[in-house]
């Protein structure tokens, strides 16, 4: 009875500690994290130069299974790069003295307000002596927004939603730039499944859309939540990029985008496994010496 009593006042606690996400970074004890993170550590000695960062810290959704697919394919391709690796949920690792150890970042499924802004500012200091960027689906959702540098230079594309009617389709993907490095390989179309992200618009002319969908093929259609529920893009893939990359500033940092890997049943796929490799090898500068990538 006194459980039942106390109810109404537990749930209406819960509501009302509900705060915004900014404000929970805000409020992060940098200091504390500092301490957590490996640069403590004796182990993060060894990881050697350079290394690929996989980083996947969630303040948002969690793609369990995305991110443990995707964490298993990026270190095998590393390997194959002659790269170390190193996976963290800290994000206090982003601070200048960690992140030179590493020529790219992996944001895999990232979501939330993960950095605080002094780690914001760190990142982007790297990132401009033209190290790389690999964002993976839950990456470029709608919740990096708090963080303009991320969302309009290195993203570059606002999420609206994604179909739940039903949530995984196959749909036909097709290549729009087959001369880009990270196209390099693949055919010029293929059906894949994944949980298709529509985007508010197509990203700006800064960035290089390298693959699109066909909306003819799947149902992009979400009647479970948000307010909008036709996801329809246009009716050419080129209406519907999927895949996207740019090159920033004086020292052409690279960074490329796949809205692909929800689940870990993705990166068992051919093209998406030959897609990651791509984009590591191409944001680590490892391939396009002359930066034809990088050209419009
Ligand atoms: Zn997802």
């Amino acid at each position: 009875m006194k459980i039942l009593y106390l109810l109404p006042l537990v749930l209406l606690a819960a509501c009302s500690s509900e705060v915004p996400e900014k404000s929970l970074s805000e409020s992060k004890p940098t200091t504390v994290v500092g301490e957590l993170v490996p640069t403590t550590s004796r182990y993060f000695n060894f990881v050697p130069t350079p290394s690929i960062l996989i980083f996947s810290e969630t303040r948002d959704w969690r793609h369990e299974e995305g991110i443990a697919g995707a964490n298993l394919a990026i270190m095998k391709a590393a390997k194959e790069m002659g790269h170390g690796y190193y996976t963290t949920e800290h994000s206090g690792i982003f601070n200048e003295k960690d992140l030179a150890r590493f020529d790219v970042v992996v944001f895999n499924n990232m979501t939330g307000d993960a950095l605080t802004p002094e780690e914001e500012t760190a990142f982007a200091k790297w990132q401009s002596k033209g190290n790389g960027t690999v964002l993976l689906h839950g990456a470029g959702d709608d919740s990096h927004q708090d963080w303009d540098f991320y969302h309009n230079e290195v993203l570059g594309a606002t999420f609206v939603s994604h179909p739940m009617d039903p949530q995984f389709q196959e749909a036909r993907v097709e290549v729009l730039a087959p001369k880009h490095p990270v196209m390099q390989g693949l055919p010029s179309e293929f059906m894949a499944t994944d949980e298709w992200y529509t985007f508010e618009a197509v990203p700006s002319d800064d960035f290089i859309v390298l693959a699109g969908l066909d909306e003819s093929t799947y149902s992009p259609v979400n009647n479970a939540y948000g307010d909008r529920s036709d996801l329809r893009m246009g009716p050419k893939t080129s209406d519907h990029p999927i895949i996207w990359a740019r090159c920033l500033g004086d020292n052409q940092a690279r960074t490329v985008f796949t809205a692909m890997g929800h689940r870990y049943e993705t990166f068992e796929t051919t093209e998406a496994l030959l897609i990651l490799k791509n984009m590591l090898n191409w944001a680590a500068k490892k391939t396009d010496p002359e930066s034809s990538g990088c050209a419009k």
